[in-house]
């Protein structure tokens, strides 16, 4: 699905291809058709009712259709790519393609992942402010004047919504004054969407940054995940998309794409790339997921309302207010290491060195358990 899915992407936003000052892709050349894929696409556009394609080593039954074999419909069938697999086809695609910098400048801190997934690819690590520890906020002014100083042409990392680990995002207006630097800086910005309507509920509303960078003309290259917002964790559906200047030059970025991916993993798994299609193009389907991602982010907002009346009701007296005001899966409580050790071995609550919790795992039915542990090892 990758590929289709790029395939719409690429050539949809053709509204921002006006503002967009100039092209960083137009040196891209087209690439020549796969040797064996490259006869089935052929295959696919003659119009010969006689037609063979005798091209690919794929079985088929006596009717010439795709044959299942009885066996393995009685298999799941779990591999994929997912978000991970979109960022590092996006990072080596800017290896081999992105010419005036290697450099990459991840917020402070990132998922953990997004170092190795660059560093592989042979790209350089940077870094801009982000998260203060003092406020367990945003650090707005910081990551502004860190942006400030980065060289022209360079690559920044956005995580699109609900970040990891911090689960603090800018407000509407601060990412218009960040669009404003990065446009200054001419950044080339690599946004992360792995947790779109985990936010605000609403999937819309979680991909305003991303759409606002494109309409502004800025160029933009994104990665998604299907695995958090439709369930899909063992399926690995995910997207990687160029925005480009026009039709033509999506076919050329396409075709690279298509030369990057073949010697990796050659095709993309098809079960839950057809399970988030058929999700995304049934009208009641569609209907219902809104709903139940709203759901999931609701019950996650109402889990940290809930952690923080609680932690009242113990009797602690901190400010727990960045618990409600971050948005996501994830909370940075502010814990320090020793009260995470504490609360490991004294209470069996895991959680990351960093004060990391994932307000997923909290239930009404231990929530109340999890305040009384934290207001212990913090009063
Ligand atoms: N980006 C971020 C910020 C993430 O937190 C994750 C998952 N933890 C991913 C990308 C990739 O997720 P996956 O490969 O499971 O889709």
């Amino acid at each position: 699905m990758a590929l289709l899915h790029t395939r719409w992407l690429l050539t949809a936003p053709r509204l921002a291809a006006a503002a967009r000052a100039s092209s960083w892709w137009s040196h891209v050349e087209m690439g020549p058709p796969d040797p064996i894929l490259g006869v089935t696409e052929a295959f696919k556009r003659d119009t010969n009712s006689k037609k063979m394609n005798l091209g690919v080593g794929a079985y088929r039954d006596d009717n010439g259709k795709p044959f299942v074999l009885n066996c393995v419909r009685k298999y799941v069938t779990v591999q994929g790519i997912s978000g991970t697999g979109s960022l590092r086809i996006g990072a080596n695609f800017l290896q081999r393609f992105f010419k005036s910098s290697r450099d990459v400048y991840l917020p402070k801190p990132s998922w953990g992942n997004h170092t190795p997934i660059f560093r592989d690819a042979g790209l350089q690590l940077q870094a801009y402010r982000y998260y203060d520890p003092k406020t367990c906020s945003l650090d707005f002014s910081g990551a502004m004047d860190d942006i400030s100083k980065i060289p022209e042409k360079s690559i920044i990392l956005l995580h699109a919504c609900a970040h990891n680990p911090t689960g603090v995002d800018p407000r509407q207006e601060q990412w218009k004054e960040l669009a404003a630097m990065v446009k200054k800086r001419n950044l080339l910005v690599y946004f992360d969407m792995a947790y779109q309507g985990f936010a605000s509920g609403d999937i819309n509303r979680d991909a305003w940054a991303v759409r606002y960078f494109i309409e502004q003309g800025i160029n933009v290259v994104l990665s998604q995940s299907y695995a958090k917002n439709m369930g899909l964790y063992g399926e690995r559906a995910g997207a990687f998309t160029v925005i480009c200047s026009d039709a033509e030059e999506a076919k050329r970025v396409e075709s690279q794409l298509k030369i990057l991916i073949r010697p990796m993993y050659s095709n993309p798994p098809l079960n839950g790339a057809r399970i988030a299609s058929i999700i995304l193009n049934t009208p009641d389907l569609r209907k219902e997921w809104l709903v139940e991602v709203k759901g999931m982010a609701d019950r996650i907002i109402s889990m940290r309302n809930q952690l923080v009346s609680n932690l009242k009701k113990e009797g602690s007296s901190h400010n727990w207010q960045h618990i409600t005001d971050q948005i996501g899966m994830f909370c940075f409580t502010g814990l320090k290491p020793e009260q995470v050790e504490r609360l490991i071995k004294e209470f069996s609550i895991y959680m990351t060195k960093d004060g990391r919790i994932s307000v997923a795992g909290v239930t009404s039915g231990n929530v109340g358990y999890l305040a009384h542990a934290i207001h212990q090892v913090t009063k």
